[in-house]
């Protein structure tokens, strides 16, 4: 692959990585302040403040697997392995990493694997 796509494939990880990592730091700011909820307040706050901690932990969760998603792209970057499919062995397009550069699957194998994951999810 290319250097140039290489560098740009890592600038874009790297941008989002640094994004993501200041929303998670908000979240917890946020999620630290309702920690200290008053313990005279109204139920209603109580109610309110639950509901915001688990719509911000659901946020967390999501933005934690994109972390940890970008991480491991990111250390892959540092290896040959980097573009290839884990599935058929192929090389992934460069125009698809430059779209996801976490995939770790082609686009033909990602479909694959989705419809055998909805077809679980329907069975069960
Ligand atoms: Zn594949």
């Amino acid at each position: 692959m290319e250097r140039s796509i290489l560098k740009k494939i890592r600038e874009n990880l790297e941008e989002r990585r640094a994004r993501l990592g200041q929303g998670l730091r908000r979240l917890d700011l946020e999620q630290s302040e309702l920690d200290r909820v008053d313990s005279q307040a109204e139920m209603v706050d109580i109610a309110q403040s639950l509901e915001q901690l688990g719509r911000n932990s659901s946020i967390q969760e999501q933005e934690l697997r994109e972390l940890q998603a970008i991480d491991r792209a990111m250390a892959k970057l540092a290896t040959v392995n980097y573009g290839v499919c884990e599935d058929c062995d192929e090389p992934i397009p460069e125009k698809r990493l430059l779209a996801v550069p976490e995939a770790r699957l082609c686009a033909r194998c990602q479909s694959i694997w989705e419809r055998e994951a909805s077809r679980v999810r329907t069975a069960s």
